[in-house]
């Protein structure tokens, strides 16, 4: 069965999400099992005979339920009010695993940031990409023009990308600045 159709499984069983779901003034809070902090919610179905579950974040099906879409995994779903249990539509926001802001802040706090990366994030994403899709690294380092190293750092997610570099320097100015 592909993502697809779990998906629209996953619609008709929207009806044993909400319930789960304790909406406040701000947040809507899950309220049943979770992982990591975040909600999870099973999508049961059946596949050559045999019962299968498949689980979802919750606010990962949240978003996709409300827009309609199915998220490919490479993309990452951020909260916006930093409350892993909250599935408010409104609180969710669809962006590449590049700009995922508690990774960012985490790499920021050791102040490494090294070298200014070369590849814009959508550029790395599409390294990324053909790389999973088969394309060998000497010739992805030809196709951007980068060193062979570098190109197995961004596959291996070592290199900031340019945007989430500037983002780091503002969520974590140097030292300097701030006692400045
Ligand atoms: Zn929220």
């Amino acid at each position: 069965m592909t993502e697809e159709e779990i998906f629209q499984i996953a619609k008709i069983k929207s009806c044993n999400f909400w319930p789960k779901v304790t909406k406040t003034d701000y947040c809507w809070n899950w309220t049943a099992s979770g992982q990591g902090g975040y909600g999870r919610f099973g999508v049961a179905y059946q596949e050559s005979g045999v019962w299968k579950t498949r689980n979802f974040q919750a606010h990962r099906l949240s978003y996709m339920l409300e827009n309609d879409v199915l998220i490919p995994k490479h993309l990452v779903i951020m909260h916006t009010c930093d409350n892993r249990k909250c599935v408010n539509p409104s609180h969710l926001d669809l962006g590449s695993h590049f700009d995922n802001v508690h990774d960012c802040m985490k790499k920021g706090r050791r102040r490494t940031y090294g070298k200014v990366p070369k590849l814009t994030a959508f550029q790395a994403l599409e390294l990324k990409i053909l790389y999973k899709m088969g394309m060998t690294q000497a010739e992805l380092a030809h196709k951007f023009n980068i060193a062979p190293v570098s190109v197995s750092n961004y596959i291996l997610d070592k290199v900031k990308t340019k945007t989430e570099f500037e983002r780091c320097k503002k969520l974590n100015p140097p030292l300097e600045s701030a006692v400045g």
